[in-house]
């Protein structure tokens, strides 16, 4: 397994252009066998997104570490993600901020990841089951917002829950499953200023502002 996940983190990240250290210490800290159906753990470190449950999927490692890095994170931060899945994109993001918020809408992948991510010890976590197209207001603002679903569009309310300065990585596109990476920063005196990252395919994100 250990051969597997440095053949991940040298070929698949570091050779793709992964190069945020904090990023790449998380990716080789966190167990991904840990977060997959059982049975599947022989292919943790494989270069694809693999089948959870409920017809959803844990994202491939690469963009994983490519949207964690995106986010620019110092270590400080509040950090809000939707679409907690298999909590694996939590574990990540957790080694990498000070504090994960993460919302699922799958009421049978939240309980999961949330008794996965306690027995593992990532203890600065908080999974919440809820629509993520309302973000979480409960604990906003945000100093970074990733989504991990497609989306027709921004959620405006996710954009109001981004502190000043925030950074948010969302997938959006025109269909259910072919989207664009953006990544949307809130400026000093609270503009919006857009960027388009790289094609993407995620499952839809779905809600009252989603799909
Ligand atoms: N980050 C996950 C991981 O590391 O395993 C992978 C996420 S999977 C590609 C997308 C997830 O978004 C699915 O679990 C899906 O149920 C969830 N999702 C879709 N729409 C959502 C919504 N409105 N609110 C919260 N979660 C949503």
């Amino acid at each position: 397994m250990e051969a597997r996940k440095e053949r991940m983190l040298s070929e698949h990240l570091a050779a793709r252009g992964i190069r945020d250290a904090a990023v790449m210490k998380a990716m080789r800290e966190v167990p991904r066998e840990a977060f997959l159906p059982s049975g599947m753990e022989l292919f943790a470190y494989d270069d694809g997104p693999l089948p959870i449950a409920e017809g959803q999927t844990i994202s491939q490692p690469y963009i994983v570490a490519y949207m964690v890095e995106a986010l620019e994170l110092l270590g400080g931060e509040r950090v809000l993600e939707i679409g907690t899945g298999s909590g694996y994109a939590a574990a990540v993001l957790s080694r990498c901020a000070a504090q994960v918020y993460t919302v699922e809408r799958i009421p049978f992948l939240a309980a999961g990841a949330r008794a996965r991510l306690e027995v593992l010890g990532y203890d600065n976590v908080t999974v919440h089951l809820g629509d993520g197209t309302l973000g979480w207001e409960e604990h906003a603002p945000y100093d970074a917002i990733v989504v991990t679903a497609g989306a027709p569009e921004v959620p405006r309310e996710l954009l109001d829950q981004l502190a000043p300065l925030g950074r948010l990585v969302i997938p959006v596109g025109p269909t259910q499953h072919l989207q664009e990476l953006v990544r949307v920063r809130r400026t000093r005196e609270g503009k919006i200023r857009q960027e388009q990252l790289c094609p993407v395919r995620f499952v839809p994100l779905i809600g009252e502002h989603g799909w």
